[in-house]
């Protein structure tokens, strides 16, 4: 099918953006790589009157390492991501799982900022945002404001996003020394969306463990921490006790729903599965990290 008639907009800045957005009163959607909105735009789930293409603001693909935090324009497309030597650096994690969303022409075109705003409940940058403690800068014409990954996924493609704002830039937090991590995913067939994955940080005071974060994606309508494991893992260590006790909590925390590719009690079983595998590589790596 092809899309219903639009009007095309190319904006030159992020104020120019802004402004169109603005003056469509949510008749306009912003286009990032197009790699979802376009098909949704090509079944006509979507009719917008006026797409804004943020695709020529210059400067607005970019990864900076900053003394606290590493920052990402909103154009940063996934492949960039995966290659980052700065992502590489510091979040290993982020560029593991980069490599499991989609394909590379997808990865080429497709944008954090795009991704985060699409919010599909499998999508792998979502739930990365969620582990790793981001902050979504968003601009409107009405200024600017931060909000946490924790608050911004709301529910399945629903996110706290106005009609007349942009995401500019997402700020991932770095994460202090003697941290492990561990990636674990499994989809029906490589680069397409997870049945479930998990992704974890294990962070080492001592010999036990001071900080334990796990998100995971495909087994709720958004990414999700589970702070009941994290709980549990705070001043532990790792042992096939505590591993058990950890799935039991992940599997609790999921709400799955079965579709054409998986059955809600298989993905379930499943996210535990993965839940123990990345445990044990980021307790691996968190000891000689
Ligand atoms: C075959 C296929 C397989 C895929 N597999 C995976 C996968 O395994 N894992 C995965 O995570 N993703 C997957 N994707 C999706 C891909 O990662 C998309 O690139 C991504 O979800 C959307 O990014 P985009 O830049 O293309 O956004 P667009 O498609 O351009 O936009 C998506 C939505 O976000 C809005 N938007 C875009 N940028 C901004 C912004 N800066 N501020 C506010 N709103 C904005 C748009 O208005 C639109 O509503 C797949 C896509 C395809 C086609």
């Amino acid at each position: 099918m092809k899309p219903a008639a639009f009007e095309y907009v190319v904006a030159e800045s992020i104020e120019s953006a802004v402004a169109a957005l603005a003056q469509a009163r949510g008749e306009a959607k912003i286009i990032a790589g197009g790699q979802s909105l376009v098909p949704m735009l090509n079944f006509r789930l979507l009719r917008p009157a006026i797409l804004v293409d943020i695709n020529r603001i210059p400067d607005f693909a970019y990864v900076r390492d900053e003394p606290d935090a590493v920052r990402i324009g909103a154009l940063t497309r996934h492949h960039q991501l995966e290659r980052s030597p700065v992502i590489a650096r510091h979040f290993p994690v982020l560029g593991e799982a980069m490599a499991h969303v989609a394909h590379l022409a997808i990865r080429n075109r497709g944008t954090i900022g795009g991704s985060l705003s699409h919010a599909d409940p499998a999508a792998e940058l979502p739930m990365m945002a969620m582990l790793l403690d981001a902050q979504l800068r968003v601009v409107s014409t009405n200024g600017m404001r931060s909000v946490a990954a924790h608050d911004f996924f709301q529910d399945a493609l629903l996110v706290d996003l106005a009609e007349d704002e942009l995401v500019t830039e997402v700020a991932l937090p770095k994460l202090p020394p003697r941290t492990g991590w561990g990636f674990a995913e499994v989809s029906r067939r490589s680069g397409d969306f997870a049945l479930a994955a998990v992704a974890v940080t294990l962070t080492l005071s001592g010999d036990t463990i001071g900080q334990a974060r796990i998100a995971m994606t495909g087994v709720a309508p958004t990414p999700r921490r589970v702070s009941e494991a994290e709980a549990l893992l705070t001043g532990a260590r790792i042992d096939q006790v505590m591993t058990q006790r950890v799935i039991a909590a992940v599997r609790g925390a999921t709400e799955p729903q079965t579709d054409l590719h998986a059955s809600s009690d298989y993905r379930r079983h499943l996210v535990g599965v993965l839940a123990g595998r990345a445990l044990a590589d980021a307790w691996e790596r968190a000891k000689t990290a």
